[in-house]
């Protein structure tokens, strides 16, 4: 018995215990004190209570007889896809019911994608980077280039006609960055990708929380619907991280090698995936019905007003920063030159706020750090007034 030796070229990445640890340390050593975490990356709020009905009549119909669900469709339910590709039609983008993977969420998808590529592909992520795109295709041997982002391009990395790559990874807006692209960058992405032959994984995980004109989707680009497949997820839409649930569209059309795209993924769901579950698939449903989209867009702006209450104290102290007005997330480059595990403990120590270094995100983070808008509000003013306060 031998085992996948592509595991030991995993990096170990402590950077969520590290934190942890550290924060959980100061805490002990410093029972007076109020830590405010504006680290996380989970939500707060609860599900919209038009989703939890939803959840409970999908629950009730699994105790009747007439009623009850066994497995459900490989690629989700008839009316969960429809009502996601009516989602799409409301921001401009047409994508068809057939097109569409109700999956347990994002982060399978990403990486479980991978199935379908052979091992000899180069993948090209931008860095710094969401770590799942980069420790999937570890796993699986395959060689990795890394695309800076960085201040000089608003942390928004940019083909490079030099570099051939046969996969690449996009996720826009951004994690860890908040960072979002315009729609000639994206073009310039798609471009590329048709020029080489290769194909787009899109994670538009975040795409609710854009507020400017910005593409929701990759396929509202020209070109798109032939070289990109598009993951997204109700995890931060509709606070879904623990109820789980997300989506995959792969155009009819995208083929590669002879082989269509689609039906390979279909291939792969239907041997290792059994489907979402009936009360999870009615809760998502609801989340894309007018008064679902009326609730979720509530807790939206909620975490937005957040984003911006943090974005305006780094404006008023002249901090360079990414983000908070079209993301969760707002990537700021610490202040005097200090590195992201200095400042880590400066704020701790001396606001006792948390955030989360952005060096734990690859090279490019070095020097930067990540604060997001998913506390709680009073939590979030309270540690703006700390950190202004502290820098000014
Ligand atoms: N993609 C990105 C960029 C994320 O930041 C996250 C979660 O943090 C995910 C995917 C995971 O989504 P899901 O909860 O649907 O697996």
């Amino acid at each position: 018995m031998k085992i996948n030796k592509n595991f030991d070229n995993l990096v170990p990445n402590y950077l969520f215990a590290d934190v942890a640890k550290k924060t959980a340390d100061y805490a002990a050593a410093n029972p007076d004190k109020k830590i405010i975490r504006l680290g996380i990356g989970d939500v707060t709020l609860p599900l919209a209570p038009v989703v939890v009905e939803a959840m409970k009549r999908g629950a009730e119909n699994l105790a009747h007889k007439e009623s009850f669900k066994g497995y459900p469709d490989y690629e989700g339910y008839a009316f969960v896809r429809e009502a996601i590709s009516g989602y799409y039609k409301s921001f401009g983008v047409t994508v068809s019911a057939d097109e569409i993977f109700v999956s347990d969420g994002a982060k399978s998808d990403c990486g479980n994608i991978g199935d379908i590529f052979a091992q000899d592909n180069t993948v090209l992520v931008t860095d710094p980077v969401y770590p799942v795109y980069v420790d999937a295709n570890i796993m699986a041997g395959r060689k990795i280039v890394y695309a800076a982002s960085n201040r000089g391009n608003g942390f928004a990395a940019m083909p490079d006609d030099s570099v051939k790559v046969d996969i690449i990874y996009l996720c826009s807006p951004n994690n860890p960055t908040g960072a979002a692209y315009t729609a000639e960058q994206l073009k310039a992405w798609v471009d590329y990708a048709l020029k080489n032959d290769a194909i787009i994984l899109y994670d538009s995980a975040y795409e609710a929380f854009i507020t400017e004109d910005l593409p929701r989707s990759i396929f509202a680009i020209e070109g798109a619907r032939q070289c990109a497949i598009e993951m997204c997820s109700l995890s931060k839409t509709a606070g879904f991280t623990g109820t789980r649930c997300g989506y995959t569209v792969i155009p009819k059309e995208l083929a590669r090698d002879g082989h269509s795209i689609y039906d390979t993924w279909y291939r792969r769901q239907a041997t290792k995936f059994n489907g979402v579950s009936w009360p999870v698939q009615c809760a998502a449903a609801a989340v894309f019905s007018e008064e679902g989209q009326r609730q979720i867009k509530e807790n939206i702006a909620y975490y937005q007003e957040n984003a911006r209450i943090i974005a305006s104290a780094l404006d008023e102290l002249g901090i360079y920063y990414t983000g908070g007005k079209n993301s969760p997330y707002i990537w700021l480059q610490c202040p005097n030159g200090m590195g992201s595990w200095e400042f880590f403990d400066f704020l701790l120590e001396n606001a006792n706020v948390v955030g989360t270094p952005g060096e734990g995100f690859g090279e490019n983070g070095k020097g930067f750090f990540r604060l997001t808008s998913f506390g709680d509000r009073e939590n979030t003013i309270e540690a703006v007034e700390r950190i202004k306060a502290l820098l000014k």
